[in-house]
C-alpha cells in the first residue's frame, strides 16, 4: 500500500475499545459516554479486518485503546493475530497499555508472540499518579511492569509531559527507566477531544524545554533510530537507554508517516490529526469474502493526507480534533 505521497503503509494501530479503567486528565473527561457495546466490531471481525491489512502489506500491528486489556476476551484476539507472526506475514504484534492489567496478562502476551509493550507512566509519585489518572494506582502498574520484565517483554514507557505536574520528575523518570532497562518516550499534550473542565494550555509543556532541562544532568547522544512515527530519539549516555520525544505541536513529522489507525467500530483514520475517515465496517459486513473490504482499504490509503494541522494556542483553546485519543488510539 503506497499513498499519494509515496509513503508505504506498513503499520496499523487498532483501538480495540474506547473504554478505559482510568480517566487521565489530558485524555478524557471525568464523565465519559462510551460507545454502546453493540457498535463494536467483534473480536472475529477485528481479526478479519487486521488480517486484510496484513495481506495488503502491514508488517506491524499495535493494539491500543482506550485500554486494550479491559476489552473482554482480548486474549483471543492476540492469539488469533499471533498466527501471522508464525507464518512470517507480520514482523511485530504489540500493544500500548496503562499497565493496570499487565500483571495478569504479561505471560500470555509473550506466548502469543508479543515481544514489546508500551506502558504509560507519567509520574513515580503514587498520589500524583492517582490524581493524573483519576482512578489508577501506581503500585498496580509497577506490579504489571515487573511481570512484563519477568516474562521477557521489552518495555517502553510513555510519559506525557505536563506543566506543573511532572516537570519536576523528568530526571527521575530517566534514572528509573535506566535502572530497569526500559526505553522512555516523552509526549507533548495533543489537543484531542473534550476533557471537561481541564485546560490543555495549562497542561502544555514544550518538549524543547524538557530536553533542555534533561541536558543539565544527562548526556543525550543523537541517534538516527526511527520508527516511522513522530518520535525523535537520542541515547542517554549514562544509562545506555533510548529516549524519545514526540512533539506533534512543535514539529512536523508527517513526511515519513507509515501508519493508519482503525477504531473499534471499523472506521479507518488515515491521520491522527485529521477528521477524514473511511468506513470499513460496511464493506466488512457486506460479504463473507474480503474483496470489498480490501478495495475500501486501498481507496482510503489513496486519500491519506500529507500531514496534520494540530494547533494549540490561546485563540484555539478547544480541541483541534473533536474525537478523543482513546477513540483513535495513541
Ligand atoms: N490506555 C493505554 C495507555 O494509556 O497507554 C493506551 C491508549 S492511550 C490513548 C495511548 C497514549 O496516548 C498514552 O501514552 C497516553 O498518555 C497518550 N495520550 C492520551 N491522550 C493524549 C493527549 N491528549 N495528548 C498526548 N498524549 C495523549
Ligand atoms: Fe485511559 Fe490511556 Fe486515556 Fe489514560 S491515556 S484515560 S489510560 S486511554
Amino acid at each position: 500500500m503506497i499513498d499519494p505521497f509515496g509513503r508505504t503503509i506498513t503499520y496499523l494501530r487498532v483501538s480495540v475499545t474506547d473504554r478505559c479503567d482510568f480517566r487521565c486528565v489530558y485524555c478524557m473527561a471525568e464523565e465519559m459516554t462510551f460507545l454502546p457495546k453493540s457498535e463494536l466490531l467483534t473480536l472475529e471481525e477485528l481479526d478479519r479486518m487486521c488480517s486484510a491489512f496484513v495481506r495488503l502489506g502491514v508488517r506491524k500491528l499495535r493494539l491500543t485503546g482506550g485500554e486494550p486489556l479491559v476489552r473482554r476476551n482480548i486474549r483471543t484476539l492476540f492469539r488469533m493475530l499471533g498466527r501471522h507472526l508464525t507464518t512470517g506475514a507480520l514482523d511485530e504484534l504489540t500493544l500500548t497499555t496503562n499497565g493496570s492489567q499487565l500483571a495478569r496478562y504479561a505471560g500470555e502476551l509473550r506466548d502469543c508472540g508479543v515481544r514489546r509493550v508500551n506502558v504509560s507512566v507519567d509520574t513515580l509519585d503514587p498520589a500524583k499518579f492517582t490524581e493524573i489518572t483519576r482512578r489508577g494506582r501506581l503500585e498496580v502498574v509497577l506490579e504489571g511492569l515487573a511481570a512484563a520484565k519477568a516474562a521477557g517483554l521489552a518495555v517502553k514507557i510513555n510519559a506525557v509531559a505536563l506543566r506543573g505536574v511532572n516537570e519536576d520528575e523528568l530526571d527521575d523518570l530517566v534514572a528509573w527507566t535506566g535502572e530497569h532497562g526500559f526505553d522512555l518516550v516523552f509526549i507533548e499534550v495533543m489537543p484531542m477531544g473534550d476533557i471537561g473542565g481541564e485546560n490543555r494550555l495549562d497542561q502544555y509543556l514544550p518538549l524543547s524545554m524538557v530536553r533542555a532541562r534533561l541536558q543539565r544532568r544527562w548526556t543525550l547522544d543523537e541517534s538516527d533510530y526511527r520508527t516511522g512515527g513522530p518520535a525523535r530519539y537520542v541515547t542517554v549516555r549514562e544509562t545506555g537507554r533510548r529516549l524519545g520525544f514526540i512533539t506533534p505541536l512543535t514539529h512536523n513529522f508527517c513526511e515519513s508517516c507509515n501508519r493508519v489507525r482503525l477504531t473499534c467500530t471499523g472506521t479507518l483514520f488515515m491521520c491522527l490529526g485529521q477528521e477524514d475517515a473511511a468506513d470499513l465496517r460496511t464493506p466488512l459486513r457486506q460479504s463473507e469474502g474480503d474483496e470489498a473490504l480490501e478495495a475500501a482499504i486501498r481507496e482510503a490509503i489513496d486519500r491519506k493526507p500529507k500531514g496534520h494541522d494540530f494547533i494549540i494556542d490561546r485563540r484555539h483553546n478547544r480541541p483541534a480534533v473533536a474525537r478523543h485519543m482513546s477513540v483513535t488510539g495513541g
